[in-house]
Order: C-alpha cells, then sequence, then structure tokens
C-alpha cells in the first residue's frame, strides 16, 4: 500500500496527502458520530485537475475512495474505508460564475451551501434547497444525497436545482453533462448523478438554477389536539390547492424540548403545532392567506397564532430550527430516523409511530417536514441503561418497515449510506437492485467510489445514528 501512496504523491504537491493520524482523526467519522473508520490517507486536492489525477491513481491501484464535503452525513455516507482513501473536497470552494440573468450559479463542489445564497442575494436571488445544516454542508454532498430541507416542499429538492453536473467517474473519465439553457439532449444524466451517493464518481462542477426571492412571507402556528388532527391538516391545505413554501410539524415531546431550549412561546397543552409559511408575491399571499384561514378553521385547531412581524415569525422557525440540538433537555441520547410516507396517510403514520413507541417502552419525539411526507422521528433513549439502545434501534428499525409497507421510503434527504442498506431490498425487488448495481459499474466497474454504501451484503453492519454532532452542539446548525 505504501508504494501505490509513494506513487500518488509523484502525481500531485506533495502536501495534498495526509497519512498523519492526528491530522487524519476528523475524517474517521461524519455525523454518525458513534462509528469510526481510519483511511489509508486523506487527500486534499486545490483542483479539479488535482481531483482527476487521484480518482485515475485509485483506478489504476484498484484503492476504494470517498469523496468527502463537510461530513454532515447522518447516514454513514462519508465513512472512510479502512484500505481507501478520503477525498476532502473543502479547498474547492470557488463560485466560478454567477449569472443573473440567466438565473444560474456555477460552483465547485466544496462551496458550502449558505455562500451560494450570500453571493447571489445581491441580485435578488437565491438558492433554494435549504437543509438545515446549510451553513457548513456543501454542494457536492447536497448533490449526492439530492438534499432537501423546508422549502423543498415548494421548490423540490436539490435534483430539480442542478442543470449541469462535470465529474470524473470511478474509471477516470472526466464527463460532462446538461446545459445551462436547461434545453440538455438525451438523457437527464446530471438527474441520475444527484442522489447517487458518490457511487458513481465526484462531481468537480455543478450548475446551480437561482431563484428570485420571495417578496413577503405570512407565517402560522397551528396548535392541535392530537398528532393525527396535525398530519391530517397537511392534507387538507394541500388537498385545498394551497402550496405553501413549507409546512413543519412538531409534536409535544418536540415541543417541550423546543420551550426548554430557546421559550419559543408555542399554546400550552396541544399535542402538537403544525407551522404554514406562504411565500411569493404580496398580492398572491394576501390572496392565500384568506384561502389558508379558511382551510385552518375546517381542522378544529385547539389554537393558532399568526406572525405580525419579523422577530414574531423569526420565533417561530426557532422553536423549529432548534429541536435536534434541544432534545438534550429531555433525553441524553437519541437515534433520528428518516422515512418517509405520502403525506395523505402522515396521521396514520404517526399513530403507529406512537404505537411502537408505547409498544417497546422507548419515547418517540416526532418533528417533520409535514408537506413533502419526511419524518424525523427521534428515538429517546438512555445509553447508560443496560438494554435501551437496542430497543431504540428496534425502533428506528420498526419504523423504517412502516414507511415501506405505506408506500413509502427509506430515506427523505439523509442517504443511505450505511446505515439504511439492509433496508433496500425490503422496498425495491432483486431486479431493480441489480439494475441499481449494473448501472453504478457502468460509471465505476471496480466500484471504489464510495465502496460499501447503499448496497447490502458489503463488508461492514448496518449503522445507526447516535449522539449529537458537534457542531449541533456548538448551536451552529440543527437537524431536520
Ligand atoms: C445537524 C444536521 C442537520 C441536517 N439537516 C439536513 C436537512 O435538513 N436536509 C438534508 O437533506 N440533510 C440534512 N443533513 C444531512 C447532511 O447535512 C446533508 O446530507 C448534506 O448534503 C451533506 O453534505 P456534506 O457536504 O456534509 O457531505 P458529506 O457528508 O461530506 O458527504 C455526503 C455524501 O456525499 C458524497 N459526496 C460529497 N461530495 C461529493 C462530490 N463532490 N461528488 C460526489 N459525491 C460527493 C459523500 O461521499 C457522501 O456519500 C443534516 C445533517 C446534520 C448533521
Amino acid at each position: 500500500m505504501q508504494q501505490a501512496i509513494a506513487r500518488l504523491t509523484q502525481r500531485l504537491p506533495p502536501d495534498r496527502v495526509r497519512q498523519d493520524a492526528a491530522f487524519n482523526a476528523a475524517f474517521e467519522s461524519d455525523g454518525l458520530t458513534a462509528f469510526h473508520q481510519k483511511p489509508l490517507a486523506v487527500v486534499i486536492p486545490e483542483s479539479t485537475e488535482e481531483v482527476i489525477a487521484t480518482v485515475r491513481w485509485c483506478h489504476d491501484e484498484a484503492i476504494p475512495f470517498v469523496a468527502r464535503g463537510s461530513g454532515t452525513s447522518l447516514s454513514g455516507g462519508s465513512l472512510p474505508v479502512a484500505d481507501g482513501i478520503v477525498i476532502a473536497l473543502n479547498r474547492l470552494n470557488k463560485i466560478l460564475d454567477l449569472d443573473p440573468v440567466n438565473r444560474t450559479a456555477v460552483v465547485e463542489p466544496g462551496v458550502v451551501n449558505i455562500k451560494v445564497t450570500e453571493a447571489a442575494s445581491k441580485d435578488g436571488l437565491y438558492f433554494a434547497p435549504d437543509p438545515s445544516s446549510q451553513t457548513v454542508c456543501t454542494i457536492g454532498g447536497n448533490v449526492a444525497f439530492n438534499s432537501g430541507g423546508a422549502h423543498c416542499l415548494k421548490y423540490g429538492m436539490t435534483s430539480n436545482h442542478v442543470i449541469g453536473i462535470k465529474a470524473v467517474l470511478g474509471n477516470g473519465d472526466v464527463v460532462g453533462w446538461g446545459s445551462p439553457s436547461t434545453d440538455a439532449i438525451g438523457a437527464d444524466f446530471p438527474g441520475l448523478f444527484t442522489g447517487s451517493e458518490g457511487l458513481f464518481g465526484i462531481a468537480t462542477e455543478i450548475t446551480l438554477r437561482l431563484l428570485p426571492k420571495p417578496e413577503t412571507f405570512h407565517t402560522v402556528l397551528v396548535g392541535y389536539r392530537s398528532l393525527q388532527a396535525a398530519g391530517d391538516a397537511v392534507s387538507a391545505v394541500i388537498e385545498s390547492g394551497l402550496l405553501p413554501g413549507a409546512m413543519e410539524i412538531m409534536d409535544a415531546l418536540s415541543i417541550e424540548a423546543a420551550e426548554a431550549a430557546v421559550k419559543c412561546g408555542y399554546p400550552k397543552g396541544c399535542a402538537a403545532v403544525l407551522i404554514v409559511e406562504l411565500e411569493g408575491p404580496r398580492e398572491r399571499v394576501e390572496y392565500e392567506t384568506q384561502q389558508l384561514a379558511d382551510v385552518i378553521a375546517r381542522t378544529d385547531p385547539y389554537a393558532q397564532h399568526v406572525a405580525t412581524t419579523l422577530a414574531e415569525r423569526l420565533s417561530i422557525w426557532k422553536g423549529r430550527k432548534c429541536v435536534f440540538s434541544a432534545v438534550g433537555h429531555i433525553s441524553p441520547d437519541f437515534l433520528v430516523q428518516d422515512g418517509v410516507v405520502p403525506r395523505n396517510r402522515l396521521g396514520e403514520a404517526l399513530v403507529r409511530i406512537q404505537e411502537i413507541s408505547r409498544d417497546v417502552g422507548i419515547r418517540v419525539a416526532n418533528v417533520f417536514h409535514a408537506g413533502d411526507g419526511n419524518l424525523h422521528p427521534m428515538i429517546l433513549y438512555d445509553g447508560n441503561v443496560p438494554g435501551e439502545f437496542d430497543k431504540a434501534e428496534e425502533v428506528c428499525s420498526r419504523i423504517i418497515k412502516v414507511c415501506i409497507e405505506m408506500g413509502g421510503s427509506i430515506t427523505g434527504e439523509h442517504g443511505v449510506g450505511m446505515e439504511k442498506r439492509e433496508f433496500l431490498p425490503d422496498m425495491f425487488d432483486p431486479a431493480t437492485v441489480e439494475l441499481f448495481h449494473r448501472i453504478r459499474r457502468a460509471f465505476d466497474p471496480l466500484e471504489i467510489a464510495n465502496r460499501g454504501k447503499m448496497f447490502p451484503g458489503a463488508d461492514a453492519p448496518s449503522l445507526s445514528m447516535s449522539g449529537l454532532h458537534p457542531l449541533e452542539k456548538a448551536g451552529v446548525i440543527s437537524r431536520e
């Protein structure tokens, strides 16, 4: 192996390849913090050419690699393999072009999500996909996981905002797909690459669609007597023809945690709150405000609060955005799950989760992007109590099975990664899984790009999330 590394250092400037344990410790784990793996080396390229040289070396030497953005994956997506290298892309962090007329941005993969919006805002534009980790996660990571966020209900996931990708594939080929004109020829290759979890190769340049910033917002917080009523209200809003910018639900336990952490002043005594935010041109929002009020009145609300100032709007969102970091106020440990159900079955799914929670004897706090049926149940446990972790894991897997049974998905936005790959065959028939394999091999015949992820039966057990990401502990980001 060391001879192979020596050959790599001939292809790159010497300081790009790191094997010192102290430096590499930061790359042994991602947001799935319970699990660590030492890589063979960490490579830190400073140009696209260096990424290409590194991947070609991996292919020539049959050495596996994992691309890494900021390492905030919650499913072990950027966890290294023991005999492989990490290619850390943070130094490829330039916005190469920002075109306000065409409303596009061309970026390197290590650009942090929020930086795109910051750069575009002077032209009244922004990048819509807004994971809660948006102040740290990279566009490369967003593309690999087809990441989402509160506003993806209205604007779609990352895949709806990627119109071009240049990439170096696992076989060392360099490709360029898509076109800034948005009228591309042939199959939707940027779409295929988006969500491929780093299994095809490394995106080196990404062309993003930008949107005009909404003129105004209307934010409503509605309390309900039951979680099911809140879930059913989501269906009622969508059925009415409205398409809010965001619709989020928090249950009583999540509210308790948020109140303890940030005193957000949500209505007392309700079983769940629904946050609905309309956004867009002023006249349209004003018109929809009345429509929304009528729909909500029919959903038997327990309490209601309409934000009349920016401070009130931010206070409502503060409660929602802090939940994951606030859970420490009510539980020493937690696992977070990321499943999806069809949104018209949301109320039913929440009842099933409550039943599982009671049955196993472990509390579950629910907070989620209700508008797109994306659940993020937090399974609360105490790691010091023997057997509690196992019970929490049981709850996690039973919830995922419920999502599959209801016609949903094993991941909404956090990827399959290492964590959920054992569930892949529960969702797809063998022919489909084999097709995934064949597509992957077309890009990467040696299967060196992010080896061991997404497909079941590889070399390590499935993993689960445990504990807060260090950045959550520091209050920099919160999980959705
Ligand atoms: C507190 C917290 C909150 C979060 N909230 C959300 C949320 O609201 N919505 C959401 O969707 N996710 C959320 N996440 C998950 C995570 O932030 C996202 O999945 C994010 O897109 C990962 O970006 P990253 O730069 O950290 O990627 P990494 O974790 O470094 O990598 C993620 C995956 O992308 C691959 N990859 C990275 N760069 C490239 C590239 N250039 N080419 C090919 N593959 C690449 C990696 O190999 C890996 O498989 C959250 C995570 C945390 C810790």
